[in-house]
């Protein structure tokens, strides 16, 4: 007979989600009130002046998709792109794979820019692409590539991409609001996310932006947006600022109501502290890692604060190691994807979970886990060097 589900208690610190605050879990169970109530409507408004304060923007057309990330990738290029388009896309990693997917699935051409997994996206290769692609009409990359912890300059990309008179698609999923984002200081055109990252939603929202530019691209389509739910023609008619809010879709109303939440928590503690928090939790963490032995993916230069893919101990059985940290711990950490299955741990400091209490429980499970299966580590060591940041 099937019960109320209450699920464990958990502590999330793999790619996301991550750790939801008990204030945006509180915001979620309020009372559900209609989507074009007009008490709502001031909440979308409120929604949609916050994501503008994250993503750094005065887009007008700045709104949260409903649904995952994945579909706020596809919002951005199934409106921005046409059959026959050329796009260059900055692959490294698992997303800028999923870039190309949507790119071809809009029966346009992808024009691949490769770099090696857990390396930036090379620009002096994105500038040979531009100069032999003339007619392309969009670069696209993942700013914070979520399956190595690798970080690409988006504010050079984006420059680049607008020399050559192309727009600037940035994925943001993992980004936002975990490390600097400046979406028109740095020109950015097309930008999606996530809420599950570092903004510490409950998953399933998309925030989405697009510039002027990339309206004007949208407005003047000779095609119709293949999706319908996607097509921002039409959604702009609900999201818009003007009064007449018609009917598209029944928004996820508490969802929004908890995205409003962890919007507001952003805003009090302010980007650039929030930024900050992030780079000195994993900087405890990283002198944590190194004390027990363990490596990096990606060089200290490029990493990310927010994601983590460190190295498995040779003859170490990463599977067992999270099960046991699951199990014995609650603590969840994550695989590697693609290329790096099996062969490292991504583990996230990503929003709420980004805290002094979270890297010393991490390193002490995972020290002691390995200790178990009879690795040579010092838990203590691990501690005793994170802790040492905490008190400079
Ligand atoms: N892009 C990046 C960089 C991501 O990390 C993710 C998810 O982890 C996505 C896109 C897809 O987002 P979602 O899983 O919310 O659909």
């Amino acid at each position: 007979m099937p019960k109320s589900f209450f699920p464990p208690q958990r502590t999330l610190m793999g790619p996301g989600p991550s750790d939801v605050s008990p204030r945006v879990l509180a915001a979620l169970a309020r009372p559900t009130i209609g989507h074009l109530d007009p008490a709502f409507i001031d909440l979308m408004d409120e929604i949609k002046v916050l994501l503008q304060y994250a993503f750094q923007t005065k887009n007008a057309l700045t709104l949260p998709v409903s649904a995952p990330g994945s579909a706020g990738m596809e919002a951005v290029f199934a409106n921005l792109l046409q059959a026959g388009d050329k796009v260059i896309v900055c692959q490294n990693g698992v997303f800028g794979g999923r870039m190309k997917e949507n790119v071809e699935r809009c029966g346009a051409t992808a024009i691949m820019v490769q770099d090696d997994w857990g390396k930036p996206v090379d620009p002096d290769k994105l500038e040979e692409a531009l100069r032999a692609n003339p007619d392309a009409l969009a670069v696209a990359f993942v700013h914070a590539e979520t399956s190595t912890g690798v970080r690409s300059d988006a504010k050079a990309l984006s420059a680049l991409a607008h020399r050559y008179d192309c727009l600037a698609i940035v994925d943001a999923v993992t980004s936002l609001a975990g490390i600097e984002l400046c979406v028109d200081d740095w020109g950015i055109d097309a930008v999606y996310s996530g809420t599950q990252k570092c903004l510490s939603c409950v998953p399933g929202l998309s925030p989405v932006s697009f510039s002027d530019r990339a309206v004007a691209c949208i407005r003047k389509r000779r095609q119709r947006v293949q999706s319908w739910f996607l097509d921002m023609n039409l959604i702009m008619d609900y999201w818009g600022g003007d009064a007449k809010r018609s009917y598209h879709h029944t928004a996820p109303v508490n969802a929004l109501y908890a995205l409003h939440e962890s919007l507001l928590m952003v805003q009090e503690e302010g980007l650039a502290a929030a930024w900050a928090r992030h780079a000195l939790h994993h900087k405890a963490f990283a002198v944590g890692i190194e004390a027990l032995g363990l490596g990096f993916v990606v060089d200290a230069s490029a990493r990310l604060p927010q994601l983590n893919a460190v190295t498995v101990p040779t003859g170490i059985n990463e599977a067992a190691v999270r099960a046991e940290l699951l199990q014995a711990w609650n603590l969840e950490i994550g695989s590697g994807l693609g290329a790096l299955a099996g062969k490292v741990w991504r583990i996230g400091l990503m929003g709420h979970t980004a805290s002094q209490t979270n890297v010393l429980k991490c390193l002490t499970a995972l020290g002691s886990t390995l200790q178990s299966m009879a690795a040579a580590v010092d838990t203590d060591a691990a501690v005793a060097a994170a802790k040492k940041i905490y008190q400079a």
